[in-house]
């Protein structure tokens, strides 16, 4: 099965892809012909995730493609700072985005602040034959007084997921991809594609 992406982020491809099984391969904008990033213009996560979704999916219909279409709009909520960065978690720091300046940011806000919890949330929508499907997934946990690490991307080195003692950037990717709110979110989508192809 053939599932296009609608993503340019690396990182995230290559979480995506070492998640799914085998016999299905992704796609990915600049696969598909698409180079430029699809702005993120709407107010929630669920909201930017259905729209790259179909931006692509009505892209590939006016080429007469009907790939099944995904997209994963994913954010950070700290509790102390009532949910931010959230949907804006990409420009924290303003634009152009960038994960060292957001990470700065994010130290400098929480710099008196000793409840560190929070958590990371991804919302995946599925454009298939039409139909429009939402699968969500989540880590709790907390973030750190210093960056840690070098895997992943983002807020990685200030994650320390729920039940461990170091960042996501220090655990890599093979703890990340088990654990993290990507994989929570992919697993749903595979559930349903499965129950979808199953006789
Ligand atoms: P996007 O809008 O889904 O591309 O993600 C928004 C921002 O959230 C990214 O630019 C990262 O800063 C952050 N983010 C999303 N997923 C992750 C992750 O898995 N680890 C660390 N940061 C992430």
């Amino acid at each position: 099965m053939q599932l296009v992406f609608a993503s340019a982020n690396k990182h995230k491809i290559e979480e995506i892809r070492s998640i799914l099984p085998d016999p299905i391969s992704l796609l990915s904008l600049t696969d598909i012909g698409i180079n430029n990033e699809i702005p993120e213009t709407r107010k929630t996560i669920r909201d930017n995730s259905y729209l790259k979704a179909n931006f692509v999916s009505a892209f590939l219909k006016e080429k007469g493609l009907n790939y099944p279409v995904f997209a994963d709009d994913s954010g950070l909520e700290v509790e102390a700072l009532n949910k931010a960065p959230g949907v804006y978690s990409a420009r924290y720091a303003g634009v152009p985005k960038n994960d060292l300046a957001n990470n700065k940011k994010l130290l400098h806000e929480l710099h008196l602040v000793t409840k560190r919890q929070a958590r990371f949330v991804t919302i995946i929508t599925l454009i298939l034959n039409n139909g429009t499907h939402y699968f969500e997934g989540e880590v709790k946990g907390t973030i750190a007084y210093e960056t840690k690490g070098t895997t992943g991307f983002g807020y990685d080195p200030l994650f320390i997921p729920q039940g461990y003692r170091s960042t996501f950037a220090e655990l890599g990717n093979d703890v990340k991809n088990k654990i993290s709110h990507r994989a929570g979110a992919v697993n749903a989508l595979l559930v349903f594609l499965n129950t979808k192809t199953d006789p």
